[in-house]
């Protein structure tokens, strides 16, 4: 049964209100996460607790309890001329900066018109319900390196290869697991 500190591995798929895939992970290749360590957005989480291996489930997540609401004020507009100089910088394209109390913030390139440049810093699926269908493939109680670090490794308790569920930064590098 799920409860904090099981290491579970999920077939999932993430739909978003549309019936849009969004992201998704089968059985050959499944999600890892360690439950209770907040790898996961908060109202998946809960879903899943007491779950056994075998059960599937469909679970709908508010904003709040997902990715959270948009925050009109992570919406800015700047200049060009506030980017480096040999910057290549297009639509589409996301940038990581800190805020003044040091919390990084991914900002995503909206809009490039002239000297104005539209950015946002919600997460891509901010102000979204998320429509997750679960299937909980296996578990395991977790490894103490993995209680220490807050997150699964791979099949046996060491570092693997990992990705993040409705991480959509462009990058499939888990900075993780490089301790
Ligand atoms: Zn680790």
């Amino acid at each position: 049964m799920i409860i904090n500190g099981t290491v579970v591995d999920l077939a999932y798929s993430l739909k978003n209100s549309d019936g849009e895939v969004l992201d998704q992970a089968d059985k050959a290749d499944p999600f890892t996460y360690l439950h209770g360590a907040s790898q996961i957005v908060p109202g998946l989480e809960s879903a899943l607790e007491g779950l056994k291996i075998g059960d599937k489930k469909d679970v709908t997540v508010t904003p709040a309890e997902g990715y959270g609401e948009i925050n009109p004020d992570l919406k800015l507009t700047v200049s060009r001329a506030q980017f480096p100089k040999d910057a290549e910088i297009e639509e589409g394209m996301q940038f990581e900066t800190q805020t003044p109390d040091g919390q990084g913030i991914v900002f995503t390139i909206e809009e490039i018109a002239g000297d104005k440049v539209s950015i946002d810093g919600n997460h891509p699926l901010a102000g979204q319900s998320l429509h997750f269908a679960v299937e909980v493939l296996s578990m395991r109680e977790a490894t103490q390196e993995e209680i220490t670090h807050g997150h699964a490794h791979g099949p046996d308790g060491h570092h693997g290869h990992d990705h993040e569920m409705g991480e959509h930064h462009g990058s499939e590098d888990d900075d993780h697991h490089n301790h």
